[in-house]
């Protein structure tokens, strides 16, 4: 055992398939508070040895999926042999199309018009829910979106600021939010549900290599890759 291991196994992991996530997910609906649920890749599980206040926010989170195949390997190394890949884009669809009717969802991040567009695609494809509103990531004031997010009475709220800034702003506000019972951090999933990018094809997604996909189509994140595996192999050494 050594303090990284015992940090990590002290997360709450869902250590399942995608089916038993959702139901988790559902049974939050019911709660009185709003359940922070992280999908945790490599980037946030290093970023979280380096900041107090990163770390403090990942103990505090209510649910944690193991989204990468880096946070796989982690955790199968300290034991959770049945731990399964869940990528938090198909957990998100997954989630909603479970949801009961006229559950509320309420879309923040993104460019300008991408939140929009995914939520009227969204809309289209889950007619038992009600879409109550959106609001672009950039140029926000916390206490007006959060009046906005209090007035549409939203249940769930989906955050897409990318890491770690939705993971902070969702551990910052979440005791203001009056209505909302989860609250996800989804990073580029608006993107691709308002069409604006594509998702890896089934193969990468298949064969673990979805990373591999998205530096080869958007050649820009490789140096941000590259200090992620930096930063996260000494975790996944340490960890014991
Ligand atoms: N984003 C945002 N506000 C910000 C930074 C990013 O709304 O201040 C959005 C960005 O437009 C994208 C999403 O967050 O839709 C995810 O960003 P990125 O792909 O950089 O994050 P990653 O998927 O690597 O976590």
């Amino acid at each position: 055992m050594s303090e990284t291991g015992n940090f990590i196994r002290g997360l709450r992991w869902h250590i399942g398939d995608l089916d038993s996530a959702t139901s988790k997910i559902t049974n939050f609906l019911n709660d009185k508070k709003t359940n922070h649920i992280i999908t945790a890749n490599m980037e946030i599980l290093s970023m979280a040895f380096k900041s107090k206040e990163l770390k403090e926010l990942c103990a505090n989170a209510d649910m944690h999926i193991p989204d990468g195949i880096g946070a796989v390997k982690l955790l199968k190394k300290l034991g959770f042999s049945k731990t399964k890949r869940i990528p938090g884009i198909e957990l998100c669809l997954e989630a909603l199309k479970k949801m009961p009717e006229g559950t509320k969802i309420y879309l923040f991040g993104a460019r300008e018009g991408i939140a929009r567009k995914a939520l009227e695609n969204l809309s289209l494809q889950f007619l038992h829910l009600v879409f109550v509103g959106s609001h672009e990531g950039f140029g926000y004031e916390d206490s007006k979106l959060v009046k906005e997010i209090n007035n549409s009475g939203a249940q769930v709220l989906l955050v897409a600021l990318g890491v770690p800034k939705q993971e902070l702003w969702i551990a910052k506000n979440k005791g203001k939010l009056n209505d909302v019972r989860v609250a996800i951090g989804v990073g580029g999933s608006f993107d691709v549900w308002a069409g604006d990018v594509n998702r890896a094809p089934r193969f990468f997604q298949k064969t673990n290599l979805e990373w591999a996909w998205r530096i080869f189509s958007q050649p820009a994140r490789l140096p941000k890759f590259l200090m992620t595996i930096a930063g996260f192999l000494p975790v996944y050494l340490r960890a014991k």
